[in-house]
């Protein structure tokens, strides 16, 4: 008898053994349903063995009718486990999130003209048979919305005959792409780098690759070739593409559309149940081709994976922060490695990381230097606040407001960019001196004047606006303090009465329509001065757009963390190469109080790589990442007497190791979080020593009660 180990989507510490029945036909990496406890539950056949077994088995129930599971996908579960200190069930649930993708899809009925014409002529009858004739099959409903009738005159159409039923499956495979499509005439440095790609690709092994170009380079034409030599090689080649979340907009898919004349299967947060089982079901049966997704797409089970993107690689909303944390590109890599892929890491602002890969020669590099055609990159001034600070309540240096005012006086467009949401990032009552935070959470309110609500970003928690403040009571006392994109907006408008100005935020933006809605307006010249968040950052082309305005640069240097130079240079710099994208000439203009601050100096001088050789050497001096392995363990108790008791527990159970250093508990930066509280403990160990077997045997020697959590964080980026 043949014994199954099943691996189920859950926090479990191992696979299960069931009976095979005879009936069935199960293999390595089949979905099954299998009795758990109470109920059948869906699982993963991990191994099959022949041994007898020890006692009697309960057997599988069912198995599904997709494809099994690669062993190299199996193989990355269990790797992605092991790196990130979970259960590879909790990661294969992270590879199963789409259930009804297991099940072919759903029918409905279709109707399509017969070749019997119906005794009876009716005017309806005839206005559907009409429509009918020039259309593809279609439900009752459409039909009848179609010819302006109701759906009875459909059906009484089918049953004499004249119009034929058939069953369609609600989830269309998806178009089959066409690699032969010819894109831009490619200049010689974009062709070189294509060339090589496609060289890669056709030898069919691991290569990681970084492809290093300024914005507006031309990097996604060039690996655009690269999928299609992917696509031209292997009739069953996959491509993976991940991108950003916030930089999965309809336009990037419909550019995809354009290049290979079929729409690729997405996978984001932002997808229907439908849309998500229709996706992982093609990608599982190996028939979707291209998948352009945001992190998680990286866990979807490929039958044939030879190629993965990742696009804006450095972008820090690869690092997955809640439930399973991982760095999405950093597990891309191992997967390409295990697939034997070509991976190709696009960025005009590499990580550090990425560039001491190449440096070490793990990584090669492709440079794309310059704009194609005319296009200039911009030129960028520091503006010293300390010098030229704005006037009294405003947030426009003088020089700003001049630049602004010379630009639409010239007709054309300005951008400003201010990452905080909302009017202010603080409310503080002028009579008592209370800050106002969200319950049971350690974060200041934010006040939203265009909705009158005061809201917490970081739980969601809002209320209106009181009129009173809730400790001293006084009445109108309450006082937003401190720029958000709300209140620049209201100074422009004051500023420059005429002009028409908007704002561009995830509040204002809510979803792809309003996305793009907004992004059309602006790229076609209804929009004078667009304000927005980091969600402007992001590959928009805005042909008139010759100002870059950055409202505050500092502020995301504060706080602890290692990389905030670094995050601060990529984020600015990537804003103020919005400028001058077509023809024209363009000028971002910094404002700052830190203008020798290493990241603004190379802003100033576009000298990224003088900017990169200090972080380095700081790096690794310090023996930080990537020099240095870091990892951290986060403590969270419903209160604070609880959490110092086992944080001291927990810190006596760390194991000894040699050049391991074990700092804390410390409270975290927001101590209090929806009423928990957090501690942390970070540990640093040499570049050679696996620290995620450390935290495995560390986290393998506590006994701790169910009220208190404790979760691993490989390779920590923030910590809230
Ligand atoms: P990046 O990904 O480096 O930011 P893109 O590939 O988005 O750059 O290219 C920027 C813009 O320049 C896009 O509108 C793109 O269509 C255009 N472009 C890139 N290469 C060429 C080319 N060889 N000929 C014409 N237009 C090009």
């Amino acid at each position: 008898m043949a014994i199954a180990q099943v691996l189920f989507p859950l926090m479990l510490p191992e696979p299960f053994d069931y009976e095979v029945p005879d009936t069935l036909s199960v293999r390595p990496g089949s979905y099954v349903r299998a009795p758990l406890g109470k109920q059948d539950r869906t699982g993963l056949v991990w191994r099959l063995s022949d041994a007898a077994p020890q006692r009697v088995l309960k057997p599988i129930q069912e198995v599904y009718p997709t494809p099994p599971m690669t062993e190299t996908m199996r193989r990355f579960i269990a790797f992605a486990a092991r790196y990130n200190v979970v259960a590879p069930g909790q990661v294969l649930a992270m590879a199963l999130r789409a259930r009804g993708g297991l099940q072919p899809s759903p029918e409905r009925t279709v109707y399509t003209l017969g070749d019997r014409a119906p005794q009876r002529l009716t005017p309806a009858r005839t206005a559907v048979l009409e429509y009918a004739r020039t259309q593809p099959a279609l439900s009752a409903s459409a039909l009848a919305t179609g010819a302006g009738v109701s759906t009875g005159v459909v059906k009484g159409l089918a049953d004499a005959g004249a119009l034929v039923a058939a069953a369609e499956p609600v989830d269309r495979v998806f178009a089959t792409p066409d690699p032969d499509r010819t894109g831009f005439q490619l200049s010689a440095e974009q062709a070189d780098a294509a060339n090589t790609l496609r060289q890669a690709v056709q030898k069919g092994q691991f290569a990681p690759i970084l492809l290093d170009g300024v914005t507006g380079s031309g990097k996604t034409e060039v690996y655009f070739e690269a999928i299609a030599a992917a696509l031209k090689q292997d009739p069953t080649s996959q491509i993976l593409v991940l991108l950003p979340e916030i930089a999965l907009t309809q336009a990037v898919l419909e550019r995809f559309e354009r290049r290979f004349g079929a729409a690729p299967a997405p996978w984001h947060s932002g997808l229907s149940e439908q849309q998500r089982r229709r996706s992982w079901r093609e990608v599982a049966h190996g028939r979707a081709r291209i998948i352009v997704g945001a992190r998680s797409a990286l866990f979807l089970p490929f039958q044939s994976l030879k190629l993965i993107i990742v696009d804006e690689e450095h972008d820090t909303s690869y690092k997955q922060e809640d439930g399973v944390t991982y760095q999405a590109r950093d597990m891309a890599v191992m997967r390409a490695k295990l697939e034997q892929a070509v991976i190709v890491l696009a960025s005009a602002t590499p990580a550090l990381e990425t560039v001491v890969n190449v440096e070490q020669g793990r990584y090669a590099r492709l440079k794309l230097s310059a704009r194609p055609g005319s296009a200039r990159l911009p030129d960028v001034e520091l503006v010293d606040l300390r010098a030229a600070p704005p006037e009294r309540g405003q947030w426009l240096s003088p020089q700003l407001r001049h630049a602004l005012a010379d630009t639409l006086e010239a007709s054309e467009q300005a951008l400003l960019f201010l990452n905080r949401r909302g009017y202010a990032p603080l409310v503080l009552c002028k009579s008592c001196g209370e800050r106002l935070k969200s319950p049971a959470t350690d974060s200041w309110l934010t006040e939203h004047r265009y909705t009158g609500r005061l809201v917490c970003h970081l739980t969601g928690w809002s209320m209106p606006k009181p009129a009173h403040c809730p400790y001293c009571h006084a009445e109108g006392s309450l006082m937003g303090v401190g720029p958000g994109v709300e209140r620049v907006a209201e100074e422009v408008r004051v500023l420059l009465p005429g002009a028409r100005v908007e704002i561009f935020s995830s509040d204002t933006a809510l979803g792809g329509e309003a996305t793009r809605e907004i992004i059309s307006r602006m790229a076609s010249g209804d929009i004078d001065v667009l304000i927005g968040t980091q969600i402007v950052a992001k590959g928009h082309n805005f042909p008139n757009l010759t100002l870059v305005g950055i409202i505050d640069a500092d502020s995301g240097l504060q706080g602890g963390d290692l990389r905030a130079g670094e995050r601060t240079y990529q984020l600015l710099s990537q804003v103020a190469g919005r400028a001058g994208r077509a023809e024209r000439p363009g000028r971002a203009l910094v404002q700052t109080y830190q203008p020798d601050n290493p990241a603004m100096q190379a802003l100033a001088l576009s000298d990224r790589d003088a900017f990169l050789a200090i972080e380095r050497d700081v790096r690794e001096e310090l023996q930080l990442p990537p020099f240095g392995r870091m990892a951290a363990l986060i403590l969270s108790a419903p209160d604070a007497e609880t959490a110092v008791t086992f944080g001291q527990q927990i810190a006596r159970a760390a194991p000894n190791g040699e050049n391991i250093t074990v700092y804390g508990p410390a409270p975290a930066p927001i101590g209090i979080l929806r009423g928990r509280h957090r501690f942390r403990f970070l540990i640093t160990a040499p570049k050679q020593v696996d620290l995620s077997a450390y935290m495995a045997a560390w986290l393998s020697r506590l006994k701790l009660p169910a009220a208190l959590r404790l979760s691993a964080d490989i390779d920590p980026y923030s910590f809230l």
